[in-house]
């Protein structure tokens, strides 16, 4: 069987040359995704920005500063976890990635997803927090500040996996406010992540 290394670059490749809706247009570069394939924990934003459109790499801007500063407080590297977008090209100006789009570009993640069977999901904003959540089955309220630091289970290939949705890292950026509330739920994080390390407890001490 391939190993999952080689399975994700054959899908990075396939992002690299997808044309399925009009974003590939103004891309400099599609952003697949990076990190390390094996790891229990995914971060999910919502799409490339200037910056990772320039460089084909996630969350390289002053978001993914924050990201990284927000992983190193908790103890993590950006190497040890695995972090993409639910749209993989950037849309014009920033703008929020549209339904069409989404739904085109989404089976990319779900692929990534099936293959690195993470235990834990952590979506930052909105649109992969709904995105992930429209997989639990439930309805949910739509407003981040209401779903966020809560847990919620989704189930891959029958496998649960815990979906802890925060904030984009970009909203925290010139806001203390949000920036306490990022850290509050990296901290919760740590703390599942300590969890699944002692499978006694085990996740269920958090739901
Ligand atoms: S955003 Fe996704 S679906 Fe659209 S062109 Fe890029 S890779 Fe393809």
């Amino acid at each position: 069987m391939e190993n999952k290394e080689k399975i994700l670059e054959k899908i990075a490749e396939e992002i690299r040359e997808c044309k399925k809706c009009p974003l590939w247009r103004n891309r400099k570069n599609a952003v697949p995704g990076e990190g390390n394939p094996d790891t229990v924990v995914m971060f999910i934003g919502e799409a490339p920005g200037r910056f990772e459109d320039l460089e084909g790499r996630p969350f390289v801007g002053a978001a993914g500063k924050l990201l990284t500063e927000l992983l190193r407080n908790i103890g993590l590297t950006r190497e040890e976890v695995y972090i993409t977008n639910v749209v993989k090209c950037r849309p014009p100006g920033n703008r929020d990635p549209a339904r069409d789009e989404i739904d085109k570009c989404s089976p990319y993640l779900d692929r990534q997803i099936e293959v690195i069977k993470p235990k834990v999901i952590v979506t930052l904003g909105r649109h992969s927090t709904l995105y992930l959540l429209g997989k639990t089955g439930r309805k949910h309220g739509k407003g981040i500040l209401s779903l966020r630091g809560r847990l919620y289970t989704i189930h891959i290939n029958r496998n649960p996996v815990t979906i802890l949705p925060t904030l984009h890292p970009a909203a925290a950026l010139y806001n203390p406010r949000l920036k306490t509330i990022l850290e509050k739920d990296f901290d919760k994080l740590k703390e599942i992540l300590k969890s699944i390390s002692k499978p006694k407890k085990g996740l269920d001490a958090f739901f």
